[in-house]
């Protein structure tokens, strides 16, 4: 979950959802990088036009992904 500062909007905390680990900033910039997961939930669904997000460290992502029947499509952007 980030947090903004209300006046200047500036990333002032980055949590992960799953753990509650603190990640670290820098000038408002995390030095780790984030899974961030933003969806919004249509009239189709249970959660009639919810918009949900959240954030997951590093870690938590390979725990999460690594119980997924079909793993996320991955692709080396250096390449492109
Ligand atoms: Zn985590």
């Amino acid at each position: 979950m980030k947090t903004y500062d209300k006046d200047s909007k500036k990333l002032i905390r980055v949590v992960c959802n799953c753990c509650g680990k603190e990640l670290t900033l820098m000038d408002g910039i995390p030095v780790e990088d984030i899974c961030s997961v933003d969806t919004l939930w249509g009239y189709f669904s249970k959660k009639d036009m919810e918009r949900h997000n959240f954030d997951l460290c590093e870690s938590c992502y390979d725990k999460i992904v690594a119980g997924f029947k079909v793993p996320p499509k991955i692709t080396d952007t250096t390449e492109l």
